[in-house]
């Protein structure tokens, strides 16, 4: 039997058809700003979310942190959730790199609400530190893959335009949210100066991400931190090839993704030891509590994956499945039927 890997949506691999791209990609030198494929696909992300320019980075990570780096200076505050993907997975890189405070406001889910951002922003008085910039986060991961309301996002972005202070979304799981709410990108992306979007979560590209805007300035000011960072590449179109191949023919199927995990969710809650809302699947992402089992959360996790199911332990009795391209609707209910044997 295969076996089902639900840790997360980044473990997909890329298809055939993906593949066939990558190889038949034109390439050039994108340090020179030459590389025909890498310029179609910067060209391709702008249009799709309503913004002027793009660019291609390695990671999720590095997008996030450009955002970061190019509107703040050392000194000064960010404001965001405090589950987020900045605050949490990213090695400390906003203070490291950027010299700057994250101010850590616990939403619901994931999710701030527009007066808990406004009571966050300081006051510009000569001895507060000064608010920077706002961070969202959509969909939010740790919050389980909840999706920003787009009311709640223009309420947030009043305050932020009251107060000065500009935004930047977070979106390496944007498309989920695009998919669910079949809202167009651009309809989020316009109430931020800069939006991150990942290419190898549920899309499924091998690496890449796009920080996104409509200020020239400061994609300019991106692209030399890119290098500063150490993400200048070269023939850079091979990886651009599987971004192109991604937005075009994994964009649309996301919404199975998101069937997948409801299906799961619905099944996991028939067993009694399972703890879960299936109302809170917003999109892929399963979370999910297990109490009174006689085996510790790692173990459990070893003993789904003796009967080839793999999922991650998130803290306190917490797990996480995630669903995505290499999990089919007869993968989740083989992994249900492993769910309800171990846990039953
Ligand atoms: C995956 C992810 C990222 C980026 O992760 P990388 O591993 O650096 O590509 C950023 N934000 C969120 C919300 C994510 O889910």
């Amino acid at each position: 039997m295969p076996i089902i890997d639900l840790r997360s949506d980044t473990v997909t691999k890329p298809t055939d058809g993906m593949r066939e791209a990558m190889a038949r990609a034109e390439v050039g030198d994108d340090v020179y700003g030459e590389d025909p494929t890498v310029n179609r696909l910067q060209e391709m992300a702008a249009g799709l979310l309503g913004k002027k320019a793009a660019l291609f980075v390695p990671s999720g990570t590095m997008a996030n942190q450009l955002a970061i780096r190019i509107q703040t200076q050392p000194g000064q505050e960010v404001i965001v959730e405090s589950k987020a993907h900045i605050v949490r997975y990213e090695q400390g890189a906003a203070g490291a790199l950027a010299g700057v405070q994250l101010h850590w406001v616990t939403g619901t889910r994931g999710i701030m609400a527009p007066e808990q951002v406004e009571a966050a922003i300081r006051p510009q008085d000569p001895y507060s530190i000064q608010t920077a910039l706002i961070c969202l986060e959509n969909t939010h991961n740790s919050g389980g893959g909840t999706i920003y309301p787009l009311a709640t996002i223009e309420r947030i972005r009043a305050v932020a335009s009251a107060r000065r202070v500009p935004m930047h979304l977070d979106g390496a799981r944007l498309f989920n949210a695009v998919a669910a709410t079949t809202l167009p990108p651009a309809s989020y992306a316009q109430h931020f100066e800069t939006v991150s979007v990942c290419l190898s979560k549920g899309l499924g590209a091998p690496a890449g991400s796009l920080l996104v805007t409509n200020d020239l300035t400061l994609i300019e000011k991106a692209r030399r931190f890119r290098r500063m960072y150490g993400g200048a590449m070269r023939q850079a179109g091979i990886l651009a090839a599987a971004g192109i191949y991604a937005l075009e023919h994994h964009v649309g199927r996301l919404q199975e993704d998101h069937d997948n995990a409801k299906r799961l969710a619905r099944k996991l809650q028939q067993i009694p030891a399972v703890t879960i809302n299936p109302q809170h699947v917003d999109t892929n992402i399963v979370i999910f509590d297990v109490t009174g089992h006689r085996l510790t959360p790692p173990a459990l996790v070893d003993a789904l994956k003796q009967d080839g199911v793999l999922i991650n332990a998130i803290g306190g009795g917490s797990f996480r499945a995630v669903t995505h391209l290499d999990v089919s609707a007869a993968a989740i209910d083989r992994a249900g039927e492993v769910f309800a044997r171990l846990l039953g």
